[in-house]
């Protein structure tokens, strides 16, 4: 198989994350599954952007960002047609129940708590590339 048909076949996951130690955690679970491109921002304005030009099979969302939280990303997303169902996972130390509800309402598909348990984070990535 040629560089440019396995390029096509590369699933492409954006992560926006402004937390340097939480984004190279990601970025080196996701570097474990084959046939992936990672993308990724650690600012939400630009993230928003960045998401927007792009063709997300999935897109994991920190929520307390700088420019625009994850919970605005999502809702933006949302109100576009071909983002309406791409998975959008929520990765966040809110803990709060209502927090939680928020999140759920803002239209994410899952919420991942912080900090994360490798295997569960690996095993739900897999869950909606596959
Ligand atoms: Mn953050």
């Amino acid at each position: 198989m040629s560089e440019e048909d396995e390029a096509k076949m590369a699933k492409k996951v954006y992560v926006v994350e402004d937390n340097e130690k939480n984004m190279s955690l990601f970025t080196a679970i996701l570097n474990t599954i084959k046939d992936i491109e990672i993308i990724t921002d650690t600012r939400g304005d630009t993230g928003l952007e960045l998401i927007k030009k792009g063709n997300p099979d999935l897109i994991i969302l920190d929520i307390q960002l700088p420019g625009i939280n994850g919970i605005e990303i999502c809702k933006e997303l949302r109100k576009i047609d071909r983002f309406s169902k791409i998975p959008i996972i929520a990765v966040t130390a809110f803990s709060m129940k209502g927090d939680q509800e928020a999140i759920m309402a803002a239209g994410f598909t899952q919420y991942i708590s912080k900090p994360i348990r490798v295997m569960q984070f690996k095993e739900t990535i897999m869950k909606y590339l596959t």
